[in-house]
């Protein structure tokens, strides 16, 4: 009896085991607007050369598993949001309006995993009716307490907050504690960066490589091949920034499988498979 027990055990363990491991997604970026504005690299890199310039765009993630989950890494932003105005964005499409590109509507999402609570990567969250919503937990905590007390920080959005707490409230916030976690099959998160209070980057398997989506945590090519930080106005602690950048690295076989956050130059690098889709492959 025991005998059988143990058995049936090791078969559950390794059918587990298995299945875990043969999840793996398709990844793709989809840019949902430009900065219409020259921005300066500056803007993005801790004393980066004052004459050079960034071609800077808003892109959100999706990540098509081969167990049917349809997972958005980030949620852009809606165009009347206060912030956009200083980027006098151009070419913007709603984000839930990219899906039909790509086969998907909005109710086909089934996660979003936020990478941080910036206006740009997380006000389009409430688009998206059926998704389950991932922050980490004192990234979280910070953006809907302390960042409203006197000497608080960050360039954040009063609504987004209402839109959080609004998804808590409803028990459709995932609140994850800390780093190196598996949170779904074969997605792992880390954190490290402080690009906000705890912002986290996203380590995934398409089943040949692993990827990066490190969003703000890389802001540009520039900060991650030069190994600079962002500036001081858009981070917790700027060695933290250059340590995770080091870290990332460590964790994909080709430094082109880490996907930075606002630089153009990746569609360079990546085929486009719809309007401004790209498959990271
Ligand atoms: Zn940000």
């Amino acid at each position: 009896m025991r005998k059988i027990f143990v058995s049936t055990i090791v078969i559950l363990t390794i059918s587990i085991t298995a299945f875990s491991q043969s999840t793996n997604y398709e990844v793709y970026a989809l840019k949902y607007a430009n900065v219409g504005v020259t921005l300066p690299l500056s803007v993005l890199v801790l004393d980066a050369p004052e004459s050079e310039t960034i071609d800077a765009v808003f892109m959100f993630w999706l990540l098509k598993g081969t167990n049917g989950k349809n997972i958005l890494v980030d949620a852009g932003f809606l165009n009347d949001i206060e912030q956009s105005k200083a980027y006098s964005v151009t070419n913007y499409i709603r984000p839930d309006l990219m899906l039909p590109r790509i086969g998907l509507n909005a109710e086909d999402i089934t996660d979003i995993i936020l990478t941080h609570p910036h206006w740009d990567h997380m006000d389009g969250v409430d688009l998206f009716p059926n998704a389950n919503v991932w922050i980490q937990k004192t990234d979280y905590n910070y953006f809907v307490g302390d960042a409203w007390q006197k000497d608080g920080w960050g360039d954040f959005n009063k609504r987004d907050v209402l839109k959080l707490v609004e998804l808590n409230l409803s028990g459709k916030l995932m609140l994850i504690d800390g780093d190196d976690k598996e949170i779904l099959p074969n997605i792992k998160v880390y954190t490290g960066s402080r690009h906000t209070f705890n912002s986290q980057f996203i380590l995934v398997d398409n089943g040949v490589n692993k990827i990066i989506l490190a969003s703000d945590n890389v802001y540009t090519y520039y900060n991650l091949n030069h190994l600079m930080s962002a500036p001081k106005t858009e981070t917790f602690d700027t060695n933290a920034y250059v340590k995770s950048m080091e870290r990332m690295k460590t964790l994909v076989s080709d430094i082109k499988f880490i996907i930075p956050g606002h630089d153009a130059l990746l569609f360079l690098n990546f085929p486009s498979i719809a309007d401004d889709i790209y498959k990271i492959d």
